[in-house]
């Protein structure tokens, strides 16, 4: 029998709304055990279910320290007699955190992020099928080694390329060109394809032993944009940006002439496209002369988690460039 536990970070699949036809205007009330409990007998599934209250909060307000402290937790659960993870957790910055936990968890075993998008008072709320089926994946052998993914609406999606793109319906998260790299339905589950990107056990980045990441900004390209903005980040503390640029992670010559003279001052910065497709290297822009990296297919959201990681071991673009290209 698997032992799958469920850690509670907060969220709508946590909350309840005063009307079952208010969707959007709720409050988080319930607690882990609430949500396991509420749940029928697992159907096609042999599963020992524990839970646990690790923090109660919007996902919105999650920080480096929070995604510290449950990678922490994750690799302790994981050492142990834990088969597999699963992470009740806000939907807004979902994607965040699991591509973080992709990263920083050391073990082959399953770690699974699940929401909702509907409180749990709701007419038709997606939470408990969302939390059972999650569960159901989380305890399958089909997603051993495939790093963390979210579920959600009857997809699993890798953490690396999940993304929410919708603020209120149940099908919000999407991978865009990527695809869902599974699906459960009824009891099955199924894995499509393992990303080729690597993760967990084969990236050298341990929780453990940081107790803070390098503040890394976000900047949103547009026309007209002004390069003060990129001075306003380092004089802040920044020491790396990302930015979603303009289309092939294009820069206006004025914010390229700064970022030229930012790494040479140590500040690294990535070239994200704000219309979410493959940024590549030396292409629109020369990174070679600015000394920038391409984030490649990652989101700026996405960017910034790796470049946080990659900076507590070196700023040297090339050395961080490859990473990018590996993880
Ligand atoms: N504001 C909520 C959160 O991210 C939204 C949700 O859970 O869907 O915590």
């Amino acid at each position: 029998m698997r032992h799958i536990h469920v850690l509670a970070i907060g969220g709508t699949i946590a909350s309840r709304a005063a009307d079952p036809v208010i969707c959007t205007t709720y409050a988080p009330l319930l607690s882990a055990a609430d949500l396991v409990e509420s749940l029928p007998p697992m159907r096609d599934t042999v599963a020992h279910v524990t839970s646990e209250d690790f923090l109660k909060i919007d996902s919105a307000s999650l920080t480096g320290e929070h995604w510290l402290a449950m990678a922490r937790r994750i690799n302790e659960l994981l050492s142990g007699d834990v088969d597999g993870v699963v992470v009740t957790h806000g939907t807004d910055t979902m994607e965040e955190t699991a591509y973080f936990l992709n990263l920083t968890v050391k073990s082959f075993k399953p770690v699974i992020l699940t929401g909702a998008m509907r409180p749990a008072s709701s007419m038709s709320a997606d939470g408990p099928l969302n939390l059972y089926q999650a569960i159901q994946a989380a305890a399958s052998d089909a997603v051993r080694g495939a790093g963390t993914m979210i579920f959600m609406n009857g997809t699993l999606l890798a953490a690396r390329e999940a993304c929410k793109i919708q603020p209120v319906r149940p099908d919000a998260f999407t991978a865009r060109e990527m695809g869902a790299v599974g699906c459960v339905a009824d009891g099955k589950v199924e894995m499509f394809y393992h990303s080729t990107k690597e993760h967990t056990l084969s990236t050298p980045f341990e929780a453990e032993t940081l107790t803070s990441l390098p503040k890394v900004d976000i900047l949103y390209a547009y026309a007209g944009a002004e390069p003060e903005m990129l001075d306003d980040c380092v004089k802040r503390g920044a020491k790396g940006i990302a930015i979603a640029c303009v289309g092939n992670g294009n820069l206006r010559p004025v914010w390229r002439d700064r970022i030229r003279e930012l790494a040479r001052e140590g500040i690294t910065v990535v070239r994200c496209s704000r219309a979410n497709g493959f940024v590549n290297r030396n292409g629109a822009q020369d990174d070679d002369a600015l000394g920038t990296v391409s984030g490649g297919n990652l989101s700026a959201q996405k960017a910034r988690i790796l470049l946080m990681l990659a900076l507590t071991f070196t700023s040297d673009p090339a050395e961080i460039q490859e990473m990018f290209d590996r993880f």
